[in-house]
């Protein structure tokens, strides 16, 4: 544990970019200063997710005036997760780091995260200290997806965690071995495991341009999350269908001994139509979350890959296959 102290591993950060023309200008520069300072092996992987602005262009210019970087190009926009899959395949270094290309996440924390590595972390965590820069409504959603998706299951995902991160080699090995396709990233740091530290962290304003996860991006990205991390909404269905089989049983019993003390006839089509409707409410919302499992299921047995690359461009510092 202590030799990492005088480790000088080599670091490569990946960095996904979609439509951050106007970003990687300045941000490319800032991280590749700071990854300098840290180690003289580093390399900075940009994934250009099928940007449809000028981020290529941009991105081409940076890798001719910096040698660090390679570009990836995906054959069209594959989402986040996706991206953030191609960096980390393609990176060398001994630590990978991953940061966004937007600017959001301060590389001057990262002297902070090696430290922490060089004390014994195999991955050093990000936890951002606020959620100022979202809405109510959406902060909300997210605590409550957490809560969500943490129950009843027996990894937990901290919630407030995010991408930016620095992992061990081992670590990204580790990653790489799990062959899903559903890459939901947050999901697979913690399935994996490994001795982990969270440090504190105060998202900056994005530099240009806005976010690309609104409320129907993160609702989507919240619920393969979920499908993929926990099986309590199948559990749910069936507590809710035996409680349903319970009380109608139970209902039932209870008219017909109305019947007989009365003697009255219920009247009852009100009833009928009331509990037709939400009968096949409840049936329908069941399929839909079967659905929802199947549908995953059917993209992983297609075994099509979670992206495509379409060129690459640069080396970076750190030659394949050199390690120590
Ligand atoms: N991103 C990506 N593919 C996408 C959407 C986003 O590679 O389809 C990248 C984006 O360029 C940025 C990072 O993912 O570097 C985070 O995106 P964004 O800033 O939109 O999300 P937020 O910071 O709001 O979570
Ligand atoms: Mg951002």
């Amino acid at each position: 544990m202590t030799s990492r102290a005088n480790q000088t591993p080599s670091l490569s950060c990946v960095m996904p970019a979609f439509n951050e023309a106007r970003n990687l200008d300045v941000v490319v520069p800032q991280v590749l200063a700071a990854l300098t300072a840290l180690s003289p092996r580093v390399e900075l992987v940009v994934v250009d997710d099928g940007s449809r602005d000028d981020t290529v262009q941009v991105a081409q210019r940076l890798c001719a005036l910096h040698p660090q970087m390679v570009l990836l190009q995906l054959s069209r926009n594959f989402g986040k997760e996706a991206a953030l899959t191609a960096g980390i395949d393609a990176a060398r270094g001994d630590l990978v780091v991953m940061m966004d290309a937007d600017g959001q996440h301060p590389a001057s924390l990262l002297g902070e995260m090696l430290e922490k590595w060089k004390q014994g972390a195999d991955v050093v965590y990000a936890v951002r200290k606020s959620r100022a820069d979202q809405s109510r409504l959406q902060a909300g959603l997210t605590g409550l997806f957490y809560k969500l998706v943490n129950w009843g299951s027996h990894i937990e995902i901290p919630a407030d965690a995010g991408d930016f991160r620095l992992m061990d080699r081992k670590v990204v090995q580790a990653l790489r071995s799990l062959p899903e396709r559903n890459r939901f990233m947050k999901g697979l740091y913690a399935w994996v495991g490994f001795n982990s530290t969270a440090i504190d962290y105060e998202p900056l304003p994005r530099a240009d341009g806005q976010t690309n996860f609104g409320l129907g991006g993160s609702f989507r990205l919240a619920l393969t999350g979920m499908v993929a991390f926990s099986t309590a909404p199948l559990r749910l269905l069936t507590a809710l269908g035996l409680l349903l089989a319970v009380g109608a049983l139970g209902y039932g019993a209870w008219v017909v001994i109305e019947h007989f003390i009365t003697g009255v006839e219920v009247p009852g089509y009100a009833t009928i139509v009331a509990g037709l409707m939400f009968f096949s409410g409840i049936q329908l919302l069941g399929m839909g979350i079967l659905a929802e499992y199947v549908g995953r299921i059917y993209e992983e047995v297609k075994q099509r890959p979670a992206y495509l690359l379409s060129q690459r461009t640069g080396d970076g510092l750190i030659a394949a296959g050199a390690r120590g």
